[in-house]
């Protein structure tokens, strides 16, 4: 490895560079789709509903026709989801991205209001569910304007609501003109807070992701077990509706022939029959998932012995929980391959990752740079290039990074500078080796389960509050959830507010994992710096003293 080029002020790939993609992503998922036609494509853990990939394609593309056809939307319309990891998250996604539609995507545990204000802001015009959610998406599609209609996986038509359920839409064969996409078409805006604020759309297009696609197939870093792809059974229990789930994981997958198992609700029980009733592969999991894996005591070695290949992404893990995991299967790290990779919604999302023969002594490593992509460490002071073992702001540029945020230029430039570097709000450091750590945050994001938490939006709720005078939400550390919410609040002078108040009041507004678990203090003043902003460090360390 030769060392950093400070003069040139960046770090390249080891890998080199890779054509990037001018295809579109469902034409880019499908394109070796004849090799394996008949095998099973989606597979449903709980219900086992299943599709192949010959079935796959041919729902894709009736949905297509239908969002166009009797849905009456247009290309470049937003088509909201909300729904959890069943097979038909992908007839709709790739449907959707094939009439030229442009996905959003929530975690459908949301509350109605947290659901308003994304689709509000990306204007959606049509969303698609299930029955368990139905209430939910009429109360937030009623708020919305010009909305097409509700789709319905597993229901039927309802003409007097505007709902089309998925089976009869499909059955119908509708045809209707599909547009010429671009690859530099936006096809997909999830939300992500970045580095500061309240949730926003990020912008990713075909390019983006097929392009990160070809980056992780490079075969220096994932490399094909068989010749032909197929062979291999994935369990997957992170979400398709986040950017690792959907990108990393599902489309990922789907375009290398393997057959993808998961589950819609985790449950210890779900999880390990599905384990015994699939015997997996390969696990894609996200840290607290490892541990679960590692030490809950209904999973026994037996269930872990299909599993050759380990995927552990979305947040921070520990070499003590690979290690324990190790142990649970009674297998050496030669026999378990071990793989980590650092991204973020912003980018598609992978920029780093370890590569195929990945030495062990780096485990805690997030990896290596992928092809095509480029790396900064900046010093959090003065913004120079740092040298190896130096910690600082890590900056990121490629052709993965998204093209900004949605109806949000201030946002964008804050994040994406003059050069393209995107600013990740993580501190890391490189090794002699260009191998990368990721040591902290400065960025206020809080990751509860690999969950993106703002602390702005929990903040904003508090602040509602008429007894409130100031609040500051900030992680605290947490075994099992990576880190948790904890708010600082102080009250007006002769206003009264419990702990369990202010608790319940998120618990009300917003959704499970966003709840203060980390508790409630009261202050009387929230440390800020000079130029207002809270200081959240400070608070942190607060946070972790035992109270008297
Ligand atoms: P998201 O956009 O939800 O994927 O969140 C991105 C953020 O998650 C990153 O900026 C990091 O703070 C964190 N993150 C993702 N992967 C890792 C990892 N392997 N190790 C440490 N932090 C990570």
């Amino acid at each position: 490895q030769t060392a950093p080029d400070l003069d040139n002020k960046y770090l390249t790939s080891p890998w080199g560079d890779i054509q990037v993609g001018n295809e579109t992503l469902t034409e880019f998922v499908f394109e070796d789709i004849e090799l394996w036609a008949d095998k099973p494509a989606v597979t449903c853990g709980l219900s086992e509903r299943s599709y192949d990939y010959g079935m796959l394609r041919m729902m894709v593309e009736r949905c297509a026709h239908a969002l166009l056809g009797p849905l009456r939307l247009s290309p470049g319309d937003r088509l909201g989801l909300i729904l959890p990891n069943i097979p038909e998250f992908a007839v709709i996604a790739y449907g959707a991205m094939r009439a030229g539609l442009v996905l959003t995507f929530a975690n459908p545990l949301y509350t109605a209001e947290e659901l308003r204000r994304q689709f509000s802001d990306c204007n959606v015009k049509a969303i698609a569910t299930i029955e368990m959610f139905m209430p939910v998406a009429q109360q937030v599609s009623a708020s919305l304007k010009d909305y097409k209609g509700t789709i319905w996986v597993g229901g039927e038509d309802d003409g007097t609501k505007g709902i089309f359920g998925l089976r009869p839409l499909l059955m119908a064969d509708h045809k209707s003109d599909l547009p010429d996409l671009n690859c530099d078409d936006v096809c997909l805006v999830p939300y992500s807070s970045g580095t500061t604020g309240m949730p926003k759309g990020v912008m990713l297009t075909h390019k983006n992701l097929v392009t990160n696609l070809k980056q992780v197939q490079c075969p220096s870093v994932m490399k094909y077990k068989g010749e032909k792809g197929h062979g291999d059974v994935l369990l997957t229990v992170p979400p398709f509706f986040h950017i690792y789930g959907f990108n990393a994981v599902m489309n990922y997958n789907l375009r290398l022939g393997y057959h993808l198992v998961s589950i819609p609700k985790f449950t210890p029980e779900s999880y390990v029959n599905c384990l015994v009733e699939y015997s997996p592969t390969t696990l894609f999991v996200v840290p607290s998932l490892l541990a679960f894996l590692a030490t809950h005591p209904l999973v026994k070695k037996e269930h872990l012995q299909s599993i050759d290949t380990i995927m552990v992404g979305a947040a921070p893990t520990t070499d003590s929980m690979l290690e324990k995991f190790l142990l649970k299967c009674e297998k050496t790290k030669d026999q378990i391959r071990l793989l980590q990779g650092y991204g973020m919604t912003e980018s598609s999302p992978v920029t780093l990752m370890t590569p195929y023969h990945y030495p062990y002594n780096k485990v805690g490593s997030v990896g290596q740079l992928i092809c095509n992509t480029q790396a900064r460490v900046v010093s959090l002071t003065s913004g120079e290039m740092l040298g190896p073992h130096k910690s600082g702001e890590l900056l990121l540029r490629g052709p993965q990074v998204m093209k900004g945020y949605w109806n949000n230029e201030a946002a964008t430039k804050e994040t994406l500078d003059s050069e393209g570097w995107l600013h990740t709000g993580d501190v890391a450091y490189y090794d002699e080796d260009h191998y990368f750590y990721i040591v902290d945050r400065t960025k206020e994001l809080i990751k509860v389960k690999g969950n993106q938490v703002s602390p702005t939006e929990i903040e904003s709720v508090i602040m509602e509050q008429p007894e409130v005078a100031d609040v500051a939400v900030v992680g605290m550390p947490d075994a099992l959830a990576g880190e948790v919410p904890k708010a600082f609040v102080v009250l007006k002078p002769n206003y009264k507010l419990t702990e369990k108040q202010v608790y319940d009041l998120v618990a009300e507004k917003l959704t499970r994992y966003k709840h203060l678990e980390g508790g409630v203090a009261f202050l009387d003043s929230i440390p800020r710096n000079a130029a207002g902003k809270i200081m959240r460090n400070e608070l942190k360390v607060l946070g972790r003293k035992p109270k008297h």
